[in-house]
């Protein structure tokens, strides 16, 4: 196949189901660890076609739902500061920090920009040499390249006013943790292909190893699911435990080398927060030492107490596989895309808004 279009085809799509279907024995939980696969799971109908045995439970890939409150906090009193310029995806806006998001910061009179890449903000310290630009920098393995790379931009520049506000998780290190987890009862894993065009899927190998569960590396295409799903079933159903990859038009095994190469150049791994989970060990991406001067928690010397979680919000046990969106005593209540509680509810890749906006296909399922 060479077109996007044919990874939606409806003919092709319906044989790859027959085949999941006359494959499957057993029921089976499958976790797609991508926001984005899931809400190509919900909207493309795919949850209300397959298999009653098969269970897809949603994973924590979705990078605005696991920035920690506290950094969301962070980003807003560094917006509010007078000479600062705060920078961020357009998602990020209206995730709940602990008294209000940086839309309403926005709209009290803070500086706040919508960027669709880091190396935009770079350009605006250039123009803006008597203000402080920050990049509110969220994401997975996926947009750490970019964001590094922003950094050695306003490196040889010479910039000394712009700086990136990290918060920067790692997917191995959150299979791992789910895996360890008493309440999991995950038996595979879609893994999340954009993730592995940037690190390859070497580091799935071990994974597989030590909990003997199928990893299959797939896409985001209605065709890229079903075609994960399928091979996940069967490595099930014949008992096998390895890494595959469905996404081979994006994928290598080794994944792309010179972004890794930038990647290492400016950040190092460490721990990191994972909102709703907790801290993972190794799994975010930090400023090297080198780079300190970037490094916008450091530079503005940020201290901000911890708030607590509203406790209604059960995002954390929805992004570990416990409980689905429909669990959520305030899903579709006090919690809507409009006034969102949690982040799930906001972020193009949380899956309790992808659940809101599509519920109607749920109407056609045991739930
Ligand atoms: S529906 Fe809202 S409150 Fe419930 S888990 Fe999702 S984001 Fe949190």
């Amino acid at each position: 196949m060479k077109y996007l279009t044919e990874y939606r085809n409806p003919e092709l799509a319906k044989k790859v189901l027959h085949e999941i279907e006359r494959t499957i024995t057993k029921s089976w939980n499958i976790m797609e660890v991508c926001g984005g696969q899931t809400h190509s799971l919900v909207k493309n109908g795919i949850l209300s076609v397959l298999p009653k045995k098969i269970t897809m439970l949603h994973g924590p890939g979705c990078p605005v739902c696991v920035t920690p409150l506290n950094l969301i906090d962070k980003a807003i009193y560094l917006a509010e500061k007078d000479n600062v310029i705060l920078c961020s995806f357009g998602d990020m806006l209206r995730v709940p920090g602990s008294k209000k998001n940086l839309l309403e910061a926005k709209a009290q009179g803070a500086d706040v920009r919508i960027l669709y890449s880091p190396l935009e903000a770079v350009t605006l310290a250039k123009q803006n040499t008597d203000k402080e630009v920050v990049f509110f920098a969220v994401g997975f393995e996926t947009t750490a390249p970019a964001n590094a790379l922003s950094v050695l931009h306003a490196e040889k520049l010479g910039l000394t006013n712009y700086s990136i506000l990290t918060s920067h998780v790692l997917v191995p290190p959150a299979i791992t943790a789910l895996m360890e987890d008493p309440e999991s009862h995950i038996d595979a894993f879609l893994a999340a292909g954009h993730v592995c065009s940037i690190m390859g899927y070497w580091e799935y190998f071990p994974l597989v190893e030590k909990y003997k569960i199928p990893i299959v590396v797939t896409g985001f295409e209605p065709l890229d699911l079903l075609q994960g799903i399928l091979m996940v079933v069967k490595q099930l159903e014949e008992g096998r435990t390895e890494v595959e990859n469905q996404y081979v038009r994006m994928v290598k095994e080794k994944g792309n080398t010179t972004a890794q190469k930038i990647i290492s150049d400016v950040f190092e791994v460490g721990d990191q927060m994972w909102r709703g989970i907790g801290t993972i060990g190794k799994s975010g991406f930090h400023l090297r030492r080198k780079y300190a001067r970037f490094d916008a928690d450091k530079k503005f010397s940020i201290h901000i107490e911890m708030a607590n979680e509203n406790e209604a919000c059960i995002a954390g046990n929805i992004m570990k596989g416990i409980s689905k969106p429909f669990d959520c005593s305030q899903f579709g209540k006090k919690c809507t895309p409009q006034n969102p509680l949690g982040a799930p509810m906001v972020s193009s890749e949380g899956a309790c808004v992808a659940y809101y906006n599509f519920s109607t296909i749920f109407k056609t399922m045991d739930l």
